[in-house]
């Protein structure tokens, strides 16, 4: 007879709810993890503070996944956030509301989250063995029958869960080993490739101002000259380009456009909330007050300091002009400029750099009620190495989470 019931390979946040779920549900349940201890991605997300999830009305939040929200449609509902936050409750993790509906923790400390994930597994009875790392998955018949992990021992059970992660941040443990074993199971693997990535620009003057971050702009992303989507809120100059939540929501769409070989050019309106008349009259309102100073030393009020020297000499305007002298056009070329900041974006940063996967395993392949395989018998798939990524906010986690409760619930129902 087998010592377990239920093998779950991954121990991050899909892999421990779904180990706890089944073991919740009366099975015997095995955790496997690679590295030396459990949740390390759920450690560093959010900077350390790691957002769990959205309080965005459920049957909106679909919308927030570019990448398969229709098939999270019953998932998230059958564990949603509330059920997310009750859950953390129960364990003594209370939490907040931020800007954005972004739910945290109230200790601001992502370790308040793994632990309570651990306790949980303790509570239900899980056997967890970290320093495993999986290598193979054994079938007889087109019935999954176990595991054999690098320390050569076979760990057998009639359903496995497999929970393995995506590609991105390999040191965490997610290597991308699930979509190995998922071509190796005979499931079909959509590429994978970042989602939530920064973007890397051809313009090098981000460079002198790298480290500034702009709040309230509104960044929208032109593919071959057409406008694709718009954000806003807050975005960050780096080195070698551009990041910040609504650049990684853009990331996704530019990586795209980029792979198909399309022009993508990012316009930054650093005053959206302004129209193009009233900003014309607050920037002759400046030029009033500062009437006998320079151009340069005239703009200190609609820019923050270190693009001031970036934005005069993209205007081409001479910064030692005096401002009464500055030309209706030239005020028409900086106008332009303030709402339409433009950066050609050339590549993203690695999948290995990107917060999420995109791509994984094709969502047709796995039976959203209880996320069976289609392709092989008890076998079960939750978290990010299924196709399915989400937009910043909380929203990756959530359905993380929401898919690791179903799997795991239906795993030890089947039994
Ligand atoms: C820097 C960063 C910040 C983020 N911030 C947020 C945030 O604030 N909010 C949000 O919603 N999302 C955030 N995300 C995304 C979110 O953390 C992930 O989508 C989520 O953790 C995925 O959970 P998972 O359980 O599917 O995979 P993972 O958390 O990647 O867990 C997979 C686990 O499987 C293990 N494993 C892999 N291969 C094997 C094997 N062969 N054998 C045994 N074990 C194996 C790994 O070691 C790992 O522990 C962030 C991601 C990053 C990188």
């Amino acid at each position: 007879m087998n010592e377990y019931q239920v093998i779950v390979v991954g121990g991050g946040a899909a892999g421990t709810m779904a180990a706890g779920q089944a073991a919740k549900g009366g099975a015997k349940v095995l955790l496997l993890e690679k590295k030396d201890r459990l949740g390390r991605k759920i450690a560093i997300s959010g900077k350390g503070r790691c957002n769990i999830t959205n309080v965005e009305n459920v049957s909106d939040f679909i919308s927030h996944y570019p990448g398969n929200g229709r098939f999270l449609h019953s998932i998230l509902r059958g564990f949603d956030n509330g059920a997310l936050r009750d859950f953390l409750a129960d364990y003594g993790v209370e939490t907040k509301v931020e800007r954005g509906g972004r739910v945290f923790p109230v200790s601001d400390d992502a370790e308040t989250i793994v632990k309570a994930l651990a306790a949980f597994l303790r509570d239900t009875g899980v056997r967890v063995e970290t320093g495993v790392s999986v290598e193979e998955f054994l079938v007889d018949n087109g019935h999954v029958i176990g595991v054999r992990g690098n320390n050569q021992k076979q760990y057998l059970a009639p359903a496995v869960i497999l929970c393995t992660g995506g590609s991105s941040y390999p040191g965490t443990g997610s290597t991308g080993d699930g979509f190995r074993f998922a071509r190796q199971l005979g499931h079909q693997v959509i590429t994978p490739r970042p989602a939530l990535v920064p973007l890397k620009t051809a313009e090098t003057w981000v460079k002198e101002v790298q480290g500034l971050s702009l709040r309230n702009v509104e960044g929208s992303l032109w593919v071959e000259g057409k406008r694709q989507g718009a954000e806003f809120g807050e975005m960050l100059f780096t080195h070698f380009g551009v990041s910040g939540p609504i650049i990684l929501t853009l990331s996704r769409q530019a990586g795209d456009a980029l792979r198909e070989g399309k022009r993508v050019e990012l316009r930054i309106n650093l005053k959206p909330a302004l129209s193009p008349e009233q900003l014309d009259a607050r920037l002759q309102r400046d030029f009033q007050k500062y009437t006998n100073k320079q151009f340069k030393n005239a703009i200190d009020d609609l820019l923050p300091q270190s693009l001031i020297p970036v934005a005069i000499r993209l205007s081409e305007i001479n910064p030692d002009k005096a401002v009464h002298q500055v030309s209706r056009e030239e005020r028409r070329t900086f106008l332009k400029l303030l709402q339409g900041l433009t950066l050609t974006i050339t590549e993203t940063l690695s999948i290995e750099a990107a917060i999420v996967t995109a791509g994984g395993v094709n969502v047709k392949e796995i039976n959203p009620k209880t996320m069976a395989s289609r392709c092989v018998q008890g076998l079960y798939w939750a978290g990010e190495v299924v196709d399915v990524d989400g937009i910043t906010g909380g929203y990756n986690l959530q359905a993380a989470f929401a898919m690791g409760y179903r799997a795991g619930k239906a795993a030890a129902e089947q039994l």
